[in-house]
C-alpha cells in the first residue's frame, strides 16, 4: 500500500509494509521511518486463515 505525498519531511510517497515487529511506513525519497503499533494488531492475534477477514487501517 503507497500513500502519495504523507511524509511528513519531504512530502515523499509513504510506503506501508510491515515485517516480524510489526506495521511501518517508509518514505520512499527520504528513507523516513515510522512505526504503527495501532495497525494490524488485531490481525497478528487471529490465526492465519482469518487475517484476510479483517480490515486493515
Ligand atoms: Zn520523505
Amino acid at each position: 500500500m503507497i500513500k502519495l505525498k504523507g511524509c511528513p519531511k519531504c512530502k515523499g510517497d509513504i510506503v506501508l509494509d510491515s515485517d516480524t515487529h510489526g506495521w511501518y511506513e517508509q518514505c520512499l525519497q527520504c528513507g523516513y521511518l515510522h512505526e504503527r503499533p495501532d495497525v494490524g494488531r488485531e490481525v497478528y492475534r487471529m490465526p492465519e486463515k482469518e487475517r484476510e477477514l479483517v480490515p486493515v487501517g
